[in-house]
């Protein structure tokens, strides 16, 4: 199939508002008339339903939390971009454009990119009409920070629970329609596969989680927004419960995959502490705007650490290495992302790395303790040599912009970072690949759209930071309430569509009978057994650096552990109850499907490109080598019986 990305005609800054002008429209009148599923309740997908609503439409919304409220954006901590300028600090629609694109790495899709640079201001006029409490400066005004790869301060934030206080706004808006009777909740419910019928989507077979049920919604358009995938290595800093399953699903019905190796690996988390851990956890990236990235120079003072016999705090300031200044002048510790993690790699492989495993740098806050300190002795008239008084003055105003984070922090590792500099190592975070969507966010599958982290529009081989919260907002909020009319414009008259459809009964049928298999297999290995072994094939062949060599491996492995997983897979209990074990090995069961494509995707694509690192394509300083010539392009895989066969158009 030719892929038709349906960019409109002018130049950058007009397309938008050209192409809402010139699309079908739908009546109110006939908007009752219409319904659309909405899979998910993270801010993409509770921000598009509660629009939807609003506008009149009837939506029935999914998520297999027990409450919208808990869906992984919830856990975003650092802030959300928006081009207001509030800073005054040469901040435009243009910058923040032109600041996606450098940051995606020349890989993103320009006319998306702007029109999500245009529409982000907005979004906070929106979010503040809804009561988020997003942090104000001393003149009650609405403060910013700064996030890596940008020379401006343009991130909204509400402590270290953006994402949080965003959603909280979104689920409220939810709520009234869902009080009006205009949003149908089905909480507690997983998308197991969508209805194609004559070409179109027209619903999905549902799974009552709690008590296995099987049950079938027709609608007239199904809107995905399921998140990301990035738990395909079974550790990230993802929920536990993020999956790529109704991506996948809806990708095996027709719908083109895009990207799927562009992964990012985030700088700074709680390093891996052994085998038993289930996830990862972030520590925001908004803490590099105080706290200075090092490691010691020499590695006698490494193996001292290491040893115990050392602290960080002893060792001299002439005896650190603070390379990322050292190395990036211009961007300090805000380089991108991508840059920092494979730096940190990079110290760390050479053996720098700070804790047992070797695996970990040092995220050091005392040098702002002090200037913080400082200051606020000064405005306060007070003594700026009394340094046991500039500390406290210090932690006081580092506790007020990162206190839950250093709090968080402290719990999990047990160590003081007011007192002694965090230890961080890179770990997966996002997935910038996705299902392929057209400007309107249409899928090649007609009437199925993909919005949020789900799909892989806009920001290339890497997203900067707090631009996430930004894209999937502006797709619920602004973008898809337009472009999904101009496709249910040809529906006024459809009217309900039947479930007893054949196409209904037969989808709900192979569902039925791939969960009777699992529970039939009665196999000796757990599901997790099998999610880990993938996660260390990921990570260690497909994780911050990749090669030919790996990626070939990885192809192999991934393909026999599946074999050896339908094989020999145990799932306890019946499909008739709350069963755990059962939602997550299909879940498992997609994951080890699309990290083989991960896997050839990466290997087909021999540049590097920021989180993408071919070790076979880089500059002789160590940096990513783009191959422009060959590579500016989405690879957007078509499925084809089995994720080795699947061909780009
Ligand atoms: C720890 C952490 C911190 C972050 N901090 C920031 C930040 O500060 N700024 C920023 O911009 N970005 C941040 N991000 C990224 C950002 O949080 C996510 O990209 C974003 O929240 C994804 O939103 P979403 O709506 O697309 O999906 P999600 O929030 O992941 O929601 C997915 C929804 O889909 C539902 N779902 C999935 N599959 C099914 C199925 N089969 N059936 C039914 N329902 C299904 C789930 O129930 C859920 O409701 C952070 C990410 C992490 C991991």
């Amino acid at each position: 199939m030719a892929l038709d990305s349906k960019i409109p005609s002018g130049s950058l800054a007009e397309k938008w508002t050209k192409h809402k002008s010139n699309i079908n429209l739908v009546s109110p009148a006939n908007k009752r008339l219409i319904d659309v599923i909405v899979v998910g309740t993270g801010l993409a997908g509770a921000s598009a339903s509660a629009t939807l609503a609003e506008l009149g439409y009837n939506v029935k919304t999914f998520c297999f939390q027990d409450s919208p409220r808990r869906a992984h954006s919830i856990a975003a901590q650092g802030g959300i971009n928006a081009a207001k300028n509030y800073q005054g600090d040469g901040d435009s629609t243009y910058r923040l454009f032109y600041d996606t694109i450098k940051g995606g790495d020349y890989r993103s899709r320009e006319a998306n990119v702007y029109r999500l640079a245009e529409v982000s201001a907005n979004i906070i006029d929106q979010c503040v009409a809804q009561g988020v409490p997003f942090a104000r400066d001393y003149g009650g005004l609405l403060d910013n920070r700064s996030f890596g790869g940008v020379l401006v301060s343009r991130t909204f934030y509400a402590k270290g629970q953006t994402g949080q206080q965003l959603l909280l706004g979104a689920y409220s808006a939810m709520n009234r329609q869902i009080g009006r009777g205009k949003i149908k909740m089905y909480n507690r419910h997983e998308m197991m596969d969508i209805v194609v019928v004559d070409g179109k989507a027209r619903g999905i077979i549902a799974r009552n989680l709690v008590n296995g049920k099987l049950e079938r919604h027709s609608a007239h358009a199904v809107v995905i927004a399921s998140g990301g995938y990035g738990n395909v290595f079974f550790l990230s800093t993802n929920a536990m419960g993020s999956n790529v399953s109704a991506a996948w699903k809806i990708h095996k019905k027709g719908a083109y995959f895009a990207n799927p190796c562009f992964t990012q690996i985030h700088p700074t988390c709680i390093p891996v502490s052994g085998d038993h851990q289930s996830k990862l956890t972030l520590m925001s990236e908004s803490l590099r705007n105080d706290g200075r990235i090092w490691v010691p120079k020499k590695l006698e003072d490494v193996k001292a650490i290491r040893e115990g016999q050392l602290k960080p705090t002893q060792i001299a300031e002439e005896d650190r290495d603070y390379y990322l200044e050292r190395r990036y002048p211009a961007f300090g510790n805000l380089v991108p992302r991508d840059v920092a993690s494979r730096a940190a790699k990079e110290r760390c492989d050479a053996g720098f790395g700070v804790n047992k495993t070797g695996e970990a740098v040092y995220l050091d806050f005392a040098a702002a303790i002090v200037r913080y300190g400082k200051e606020q002795a000064h405005v306060k008239g007070l003594d700026e040599n009394n340094e046991a008084l500039v500390k406290k003055l210090g932690q006081e105003v580092i506790r007020a912009k990162y206190g839950n984070l250093f709090q968080m922090y402290e719990k999990i590792v047990d160590q003081n970072p007011y007192e002694t500099p965090m230890m961080i190592y890179p770990a997966v975070h996002y997935t910038m690949g996705g299902v392929w969507v057209d400007y309107n966010l249409m899928t090649t599958i007609p009437g199925c759209y993909a919005i949020g982290e789900a799909n892989f529009s806009d920001h290339g081989a890497n997203r900067l930071g707090a631009s996430a919260l930004m894209q999937g907002l502006a797709d619920g909020y602004f973008v898809l309430p337009y472009t999904i009319g101009d496709y249910l414009s040809n529906d006024i008259r459809t009217g309900a569509i039947d479930t007893n459809l054949p196409e209904f009964v037969e989808a709900e049928k192979a569902v039925n009978d791939q969960l009777e298999a699992f529970i039939n297999n009665k196999g000796t290995n757990s599901v997790d057994y099998y999610h880990k072994k993938l996660g260390k094939i990921m990570w260690n062949k497909c994780g911050m650096s990749r090669n030919e060599k790996g990626l070939k491996e990885a192809i192999k492995e991934i393909k026999a552990l599946r074999e050896d997983f339908y094989k020999n897979v145990n799932v306890p209990g019946t499909t008739n109850e709350f069963n755990e074990q059962l939602a997550k090995a299909t879940r498992v069961a997609d994951f080890l499907e699309l990290g083989e494509l991960f896997a050839k995707d990466a290997l087909e694509r021999t540049e590097s490109c920021g989180g993408h690192f071919r070790e076979e394509s880089q500059t002789p300083e160590g940096e990513a080598l783009r191959d422009d010539a060959g590579f500016t392009f989405v690879s957007a895989w078509e499925y084809q019986g089995e994720p080795a066969k699947a061909k780009t158009p």
